[in-house]
């Protein structure tokens, strides 16, 4: 199984190889690409939240606990008493970062549903939704950094796969395609609700239209350019037959 390491590290590689060419095409500029490559990473890094008391999971639920200790003193600050806004903030941080931890410990096994193409779609819509309606970014933004937090969720997945595969004894290990799935099948119950979730989220998603239209517009007629570069000389060469 690749470690912590070596999954953030292929992350990152694999997102600024595909920021990069987004860049070229004029899909995005320059300075999205920094913020894009950390969407990779940090979509590099999910799956492995299920995996009991991983590095991964320890910072997703410490994130977590942060947003709601913010979401509480923003909500509260202007009704209650200062001390009373703080101890509001510091109970949420507390259950969201253990008791929430330990129950999702509970209820999730290593390599379940959070190794599926299922789960991947979901963490990309969300943060698309995360992007649009809490952060109003425009649409076009809410999607490119949806777009690599799946992608680097796939690229983990890969990769787990990949080492699954013993090369020097020329055999599969038994992990062999327990990460990249569609969904669990082992346990339909949690496949089943993740599915239902992920079609809410669809349903709220914004239209990719904006991304779409910037493929279009862009990327497109770039690659027909490129295209055209290469196939220039072998066309001179048929014509001159
Ligand atoms: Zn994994």
């Amino acid at each position: 199984m690749a470690n912590f390491n070596t999954h953030l590290s292929v992350a990152i590689a694999a997102s600024a190889g595909v920021a990069l060419v987004a860049v070229n095409i004029n899909i995005m500029t320059i300075t999205d690409a920094p913020w894009m490559i950390v969407f990779g990473a940090i979509g590099g890094m999910l799956p492995d939240i299920d995996s009991g008391n991983s590095t991964p999971i320890k910072l997703f639920f410490t994130t977590l606990a942060l947003i709601a200790l913010l979401t509480v003193v923003n909500v509260f600050k202007n009704g209650y008493q200062p001390y009373i806004v703080l101890l509001m903030a510091g109970a949420a941080y507390i259950v969201v970062r253990y008791a929430l931890l330990s129950l999702f410990d509970r209820f999730t096994s290593h390599r379940g549903i959070f190794h599926s193409i299922l789960t991947a779609t979901f963490f990309c819509l969300l943060m698309v939704c995360i992007g649009c309606y809490l952060l109003h970014w425009d649409i076009l933004h809410s999607w490119l950094s949806g777009f690599f937090i799946g992608f680097g969720f796939i690229v983990h997945l890969l990769l787990d796969e990949l080492y699954s595969v013993d090369l020097s004894n020329k055999r599969m290990k038994k992990s062999f395609g327990t990460a990249l799935k569609l969904y669990s099948y082992n346990n339909k119950i949690t496949s089943a609700l993740m599915l239902a979730v992920t079609v809410g989220l669809a349903w709220i998603t914004p239209q990719p239209q904006p991304l779409i239209k910037a493929w279009q517009a862009q990327a497109i007629p770039h690659l027909l350019a490129v295209k055209s570069i290469i196939t220039a000389p072998i066309v001179k060469k048929t014509n001159q037959k």
